[in-house]
């Protein structure tokens, strides 16, 4: 196995800075470069292309944001240019190149990079994952197509509808192989590649190289030559990581906090937040946007039209967090994301590692904040620090209010000085919470919230101990002066006590 980590130095010491054209890539893959404005390639583009160009198999360790898609893409492209042709006859398009890929998301993005570094040339490109419509993607590929990104399971549902043909793959991608495996690709990995040709170039690339992709490799691979940007494992410098401690029921504030005073720093607002599960990844959202923060949610149980939705809505700005699971983010192509937030823990160290790469991308700085509850969480913490083996700098929350104390105190001191207090005082008001006057940067309550699904605040540190109307009563007046009589008739059909 041959090794490349980094260019050759040239005889001043210094790397060689190279450049497309150095690669000898054709003029038609230079100009589609041109006009998406890359100028140099990334270290990983410098590393792969030479490397897959000669038609050996290779073995890349990149994070995501390095820009391997291009470094596979590219010579690919490259190396199927003699067999592209105009001709409409399917015959003369069969699928030369297949690139898998373990996410609908990744794989959309992978074929959208492909299209647009071939779309000077002839060679045709499509993508097929699962739940959407198989008919339009049956029918690209009864149409032809020389490149095909995909997703296992569907692909493997086009196989057996005999919709495609995949006896004349030269080139096979496997992206993200770790995740693939992670999700248990492999009986469908080893079925589908059962169906290639055994003679063909493999590129296998994977953020972390663990026993069992070396595995899959050894067994795929042909004597490949292995590829490392970074140490696998390792974090991006540009990024910075700080952990926040909290109380467990604090979370959702200290997140609504962190955005709020990324807001008033005059930094982005725009922000992904990671959650562990999918119901905690809705519930986080619907908060955020209680709090007047735009937020949505995007987990595996969310429809392909509305994944898609969400991500163009980020993308385009309208959407300032997006709350997701670590399935729905992975890979996702999201440019200069200035902020990733965890508001838990990952349960895996290797996740941590993906979830930052989201930020301090291709040069650009970032912050990685990740919410720690001690005595739950400091295991991962702990995994977390050996596997990136650095320890992450502990942050204080400024200003930081989870109960609302201190906002219900400025409330207050407004309302005394404008006299509202005595007027309470008179008509008896004086404990009942004014449900529609509080600090500027809380919410109106809407009767629609719904006050089980976003637990707001535990209003003491012994959440056990409150009882259900109390924590119901907290819910509906999150943010807001604590009730001192029930609100239960506002959830309807409960007697109304005063
Ligand atoms: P990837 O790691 O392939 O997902 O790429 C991350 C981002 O870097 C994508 O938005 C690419 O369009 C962009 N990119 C890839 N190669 C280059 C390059 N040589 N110069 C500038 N941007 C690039």
């Amino acid at each position: 196995m041959t090794t490349t980590t980094a260019p050759e130095p040239n005889t001043a010491g210094q790397t060689a800075v190279q450049t497309f054209e150095s690669f000898g890539l054709d003029a038609r893959i230079l100009r589609a470069l041109s006009d998406q404005g890359y100028t140099t390639p990334t270290p990983i583009q410098a590393q792969a292309i030479p490397v897959v160009l000669l038609g050996k198999d290779v073995m890349g360790a990149a994070q995501t944001g390095t820009g391997k898609t291009a470094g596979f893409a590219l010579p690919i492209i490259q190396r199927l240019l003699p067999l592209a042709n105009a001709s409409a006859s399917p015959a003369r398009h069969p699928v030369r190149a297949l690139m898998l890929t373990p996410t609908r998301e990744l794989a959309d993005q992978v074929y959208d990079n492909v299209a647009r570094y071939a779309k000077h040339t002839d060679l045709r490109s499509t993508v097929v994952f699962g739940g959407v419509d198989m008919n339009p993607q049956t029918d690209a590929l009864r149409r032809g197509v020389e490149i095909l990104v995909a997703t296992p399971g569907r692909l493997l549902d086009h196989v057996q509808q005999k919709s495609v043909n995949l006896s004349q793959v030269q080139m096979l991608v496997l992206d993200e192989a770790d995740r693939m495996l992670d999700m248990g690709f492999l009986p469908d990995l080893q079925r589908i590649i059962n169906l290639l040709p055994a003679q063909r170039q493999t590129l296998l690339f994977s953020a972390t190289f663990s026993a069992e992709i070396k595995r899959l490799a050894a067994s795929y691979l042909k004597q490949p030559v292995t590829i490392e940007v970074a140490r696998s494992n390792s974090t991006n410098e540009n990024v910075r990581q700080t952990v926040y401690q909290v109380e467990d029921g604090h979370k959702q504030a200290a997140v609504v906090h962190l955005l709020k005073q990324r807001a008033e720093q005059g930094l982005s607002r725009q922000c992904i937040v990671f959650v562990n599960s999918k119901i905690g990844c809705s519930r986080l959202a619907r908060h955020l946007e209680r709090e007047g923060i735009n937020a949505s949610a995007i987990h595996g149980d969310k429809t392909q039209t509305e994944r898609m939705q969400t991500l163009d809505g980020f993308k385009s700005g309208t959407i300032d967090a997006l709350v997701a699971t670590d399935v729905a983010a992975r890979g996702l192509d999201i440019p200069d994301m200035p902020c990733v937030i965890n508001f838990d823990v990952p349960y895996s160290a290797e996740d941590y590692v993906h979830r930052i790469g989201r930020t301090g991308r291709a040069g650009a700085s970032g912050d990685a904040l990740s919410i720690f509850v001690p005595g739950n969480d400091e295991r991962l913490l702990s995994d977390i620090e050996k596997l990136i083996k650095r320890s992450i700098p502990r942050g204080k929350l400024e200003g930081f209010d989870p109960t609302g104390e201190k906002s219900r105190q400025d409330d207050a001191e407004r309302r005394r000085q404008r006299g509202d207090l005595r007027r309470a005082r008179g008509n008896g008001d004086e404990e009942r919470p004014r449900r529609h006057e509080h600090s500027g940067s809380r919410q109106v309550f809407r009767p629609s919230d719904d006050p089980f699904f976003s637990r707001p605040y535990e209003p003491s540190a012994s959440s056990s101990q409150v009882k259900p109307s109390e924590e119901i009563a907290a819910a509906l007046s999150r943010g807001r002066q604590a009730p001192k009589r029930p609100v239960a008739a506002l959830l309807g059909g409960v007697p109304r006590k005063s």
